[in-house]
């Protein structure tokens, strides 16, 4: 019976001599160690509490850590719905909270979260993974911190300016916040539109009101993706200036210039150029004056020629009077896409500025310019002549938007034109279709 007790003994102080010392030891080996993966970024806890259960449960060991460094700042997170794909230890529950500008938006066991479409703004995600005490086996919490950051998703937007071009204007748009992928394109009753990049993710568009659209409404279309916007504009007329121009039909240089070869020769070279574009954007800021000299022939002057008054040409371009051999630069930066010597145009240099918009250098004397050649605004191109159907030194200069000719003068100046960034304003956009 002695010896019946002395082995109890010996066993209830093994016993308890081991509890003692596994207490002293255990640590947080004893504890589960779940981890949070949030945008694929895993998450080790921020505070910890654990109870281990030594000897079969009949003593617990209660730890507890903090560690605040923990808390992970995630950035931004796009615009995608947040989901939480957690993995969950067997025995584990979480409980989510998410705050936006630490209001609550969810605070709910995990099993009750969908994926949520986010509104932009500051996040932090606070996620408790808990094990509730059970007979035998240890239990606590970990929490895991994170931020993050949803950006404004950003819709395309069309910024307008002018709406009330005269006859020969150009309507300029800029469309902003094109998602990328994304070609917009444009319907207009004034005929055609270019859309020239503007960075990544913006468009400059060009609308050209040639000089013989009849003053009016007009509506513009533009469209982006599923966005579409409608944009009136009102052209009002613009009181062209006539003249009478007086040519020696005797002349053979004039009968040569106008003959039925020259306009073949013309027609041949120039409106093909109409048709073609060069998707970049090479103009930069407003368009310099490409020589200097008075302006003798206005745009969109109504032009006689000799006395008959029965018909008439308009002229497309501007004529600045220069002397002979008076330096032609180029008005914007370009690539050069003719530069050679036609019986009507004399010698002449068209430039692509992107977009299909195009400058035109007539009856140049010479010509200091190649086809492929990229130039910039105020390269030298050639000199001020009278070459072609011209009665005396002059450059005629004139700036196409596809075939619609334009004012060159409203390139002229800082805040007009196509680049007109002043006096914008945000068009009406139709909501988008279901
Ligand atoms: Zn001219």
């Amino acid at each position: 019976m002695r010896k019946f007790l002395f082995v109890v003994l010996i066993a209830v102080f093994g016993f308890v001599g081991y509890g003692f010392y596994a207490y002293t030891v255990a640590d947080w080996r004893l504890a589960p160690d779940p981890r949070a993966v949030v945008m694929e970024t895993s998450l080790a806890p921020t505070e910890a509490e654990w109870h281990a259960s030594l000897l079969m449960g009949l003593v617990r060991k209660a730890l507890s850590e903090e560690n605040p460094g923990a808390e992970k700042a995630l950035g931004s997170i796009g615009e995608s719905p947040l989901d939480l794909p957690l993995t969950l230890p067997q025995g584990f529950a979480y409980r989510v909270r998410l705050l936006r500008y630490s209001v609550p938006v969810f605070d709910e066991r995990l099993s009750a979260w969908e994926p949520l479409a986010l509104e932009a703004g500051e996040y932090a995600l606070d996620i408790t993974c808990s094990a509730p005490e059970a007979a035998g086996q240890g239990y606590g919490s970990f929490r895991y911190r994170c931020t993050f950051t949803v950006e404004p998703k950003l819709e395309p937007t069309l910024l307008t300016g002018r709406l009330e071009p005269e006859q020969g204007d150009i309507v300029s748009l800029r469309l902003v916040h094109v998602p990328p992928g994304i070609t917009p394109r444009a319907e207009t009753e004034l005929g055609m539109a270019i859309f020239t990049p503007d960075g990544a993710d913006a468009w400059y568009v060009a609308i050209p009101v040639s000089n013989t659209q009849a003053p009016g409404r007009y509506e513009i279309l533009v469209q982006a993706g599923d966005r579409d916007f409608v944009v009136a504009v009102n052209v009002l007329p613009f009181v062209f200036a006539e003249q009478n121009l007086i040519v020696n039909t005797e002349s053979a240089l004039i009968s040569e210039a106008s003959s039925p070869a020259a306009y073949r020769e013309y027609r041949a070279k120039i409106p093909p150029l109409f048709e073609t574009f060069d998707a970049e954007r090479y103009w930069h800021g407003f368009f310099i004056r490409p020589t200097i000299g008075r302006i003798s022939t206005e745009f969109g002057t109504i032009r006689y020629t000799n006395g008959n008054y029965e018909s008439f040409r308009t002229h497309n371009g501007m004529d600045i009077a220069a002397p002979e051999g008076s330096s032609v630069f180029a008005a914007n930066a370009g690539r050069v896409v003719l530069a050679e010597r036609l019986l009507n145009t004399g010698n002449t240099v068209v430039i692509e500025h992107g977009g299909g918009l195009k400058s035109y250098y007539f009856h140049l004397s010479r010509i200091d310019a190649a086809p492929g050649d990229m130039v910039e605004k105020g390269t030298l191109i050639g000199e001020v002549g009278s070459t072609g159907y011209s009665t005396g030194p002059h450059l005629h200069y004139e700036i196409r938007i596809g075939n619609r000719p334009v004012n060159p003068d409203m390139l002229f100046t800082a805040n007009a034109g196509i680049y007109s960034a002043a006096n914008v304003k945000l068009a009406h956009a139709l909501p988008a279709p279901r």
